[in-house]
């Protein structure tokens, strides 16, 4: 059995999602769940890009243990290296992941550079990376368009200067199966190095393909993949993590293959995503959708029968899913809600522990079956979310047929307690509108989205909704057993992404004429 190993790229390649603005404290939380994953290797960003970039990478390498951690520099830039080093450097598995276009089109746009200049910058960013690391990755930009002799030569390349993997990425989600098969068959029969060097994949899903390319790849030899949990990011995503470790776990004896993740924590990884990033998922969404295990009863004479449905081949339970029947109710006791929260990938001191399960006992009088869902909100809230600039301490709304609804909002903003209130075309309106007027922003509200957090009608209210503001666009979200109040949650979490975005500062010597941005 061949072992695969996963590369995770949620923290890079996956934020470049529309609005997914992660604070430093979330992205380490993430990092933490996808390390109990036991993800192969993490890619935690590109710390040249900014300081928040340097500070999250620079954090994960100091708190989180297990995965090798990837970071991101540019061939070009000799600085790219430094700083990304200088974040993981104390990390004793650390990898240098670093890249260049092999496509005429991405070559001719980001490089202006002919094809022989970008084979030897290949060598020498290789070699650069490896002052640092031996651990070194080494990318083709969209590699499946571009002309495969070209592709031989920058991978023979790379192997020679001592790239210990080269991944070819389809940048702009262009290749088919049958095109991954043939690539990977050439250069197994052109590269004299081939056996010798780990080859990986990098697949988008602007085609749909991009589980089915990674499989490809894999079967013709490829030992890693790139993936994100919930194939979030540019455009249509990249492979989705739950998708591929799914299809390679049901299909391992035919692929000859063996995964180092833990699958039980697919699911409650999956849903830290959903709840970090406010993006919501299709409900026939494979393996993670909320419909993905509801099976009709086609045949009723089965639905009586105590053995299992013929029409699974996987089982959710695996996967780390919950089927209703195992939920916490007010008659858990307090060591049984800690080793729950301990399998969810939670960690507290026992204090903070304590102050969980008292709230938790007052939410089990609001309802009777609390879901792992409702438990990740519970505990949310619970999190100190690090500086935010506004904070809603109060909302009242008056609606209904006969008033005008109005809604009266306190609300602290930079330290100071505002009190105002307003009318509108109904209470979520009216709150908007007031929120609005105190904080004196107007974004443009692009998306709003209500709906159950988990199952039964007195499930909590989960509010997202999407701001743009001068171009620069973010998720809000938030859960409340009242929607008018989840809903006015959501927008100041919105506002607080917005603000927290526009702070960000970028490491100045890091600005230089050559700044090209990475794209793979
Ligand atoms: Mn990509």
């Amino acid at each position: 059995m061949r072992k695969i190993l996963i590369f995770d790229t949620t923290l890079r390649d996956g934020l470049k999602s529309p609005g997914t603005i992660l604070s430093i404290d979330e992205k380490v939380r993430l990092a933490k769940q996808l390390a109990r994953l036991q993800v192969d290797v993490l890619e935690i960003g590109f710390p040249a890009a900014s300081q928040e970039q340097f500070e999250a990478a620079e954090r994960i390498a100091k708190e989180v243990q297990g995965p090798i951690l990837a970071v991101l520099a540019r061939a070009t830039n000799p600085r790219d290296f430094e700083i990304a080093w200088k974040a993981v450097r104390d990390q004793p598995l650390s990898r240098i992941h670093t890249f260049v276009p092999a496509s005429r089109e991405y070559r001719d746009h980001f490089l202006k550079k002919t094809a022989t200049e970008t084979i030897e910058l290949a060598a020498s960013a290789v070699q650069q990376a490896k002052q640092y690391t031996a651990d070194v990755e080494f990318t083709l930009m969209d590699a499946f368009r571009a002309n495969p002799q070209r592709v031989v030569e920058l991978v023979a390349a790379a192997a020679a200067a001592g790239a210990a993997t080269i991944n070819l990425a389809d940048t702009v989600g262009y290749a088919t199966p049958f095109d991954v098969t043939k690539l990977f068959t050439h250069l197994r029969n052109q590269v004299g190095q081939f056996e010798q060097v780990g080859f990986s994949v990098h697949c988008h899903n602007d085609l749909g393909l991009a589980v089915a390319n990674s499989l490809a790849a894999i079967a013709a030899g490829a030992s890693q993949v790139h993936c994100t949990v919930n194939g979030i990011g540019e455009r249509a995503g990249n492979a989705p993590l739950e998708e591929l470790v799914s299809a390679l776990s049901v299909h391992a004896d035919q692929f000859g293959v063996q995964l180092g993740i833990r699958l039980n924590q697919t699911y409650p990884t999956s849903r830290l995503v959903r709840h970090l990033t406010g993006i919501n998922l299709r409900p026939h969404k494979p393996v993670v959708g909320e419909n993905a295990f509801t099976h009709e009863v086609v045949v009723p004479q089965l639905s009586d029968t105590e053995e299992k449905p013929p029409y699974e081949t996987l089982q959710p339970e695996k996967l780390g899913i919950q089927l209703g029947g195992d939920t916490l109710t007010a008659q858990t006791s307090f060591e049984e809600f800690a080793k729950h929260l301990g399998e969810l990938g939670y960690e507290f001191e026992e204090p903070q522990l304590q102050e969980l399960y008292k709230d938790f006992k007052a939410f089990t009088e609001k309802k009777e079956n609390v879901f792992d869902a409702d438990l990740e909100l519970l505990i949310t809230s619970q999190i100190a979310p690090g500086v935010l600039r506004y904070r809603l301490h109060y909302l009242s709304v008056t609606a209904g047929s006969i008033s005008v609804p109005n809604a009266a909002v306190q609300l602290e903003v930079d330290g100071k307690i505002q009190q105002d209130s307003g009318f509108g075309r109904g209470p979520v309106d009216a709150a908007f509108r007031t929120i609005f007027k105190m904080t004196g922003r107007n974004p443009k509200l692009t998306q709003y989205e209500v709906a159950a957090a988990s199952p039964g009608s007195d499930a909590q209210g989960e509010v997202n909704l999407r701001l743009e503001e001068n171009g620069v666009v973010v998720n809000g979200r938030a859960v409340d057993s009242d929607i008018v109040m989840a809903s006015a949650k959501a927008l100041v979490d919105g506002l607080n992404r917005l603000d927290r975005l526009r702070g960000e500062p970028v490491i100045s010597e890091f600005t230089d004429e050559d700044s090209w941005m990475p794209i793979l």
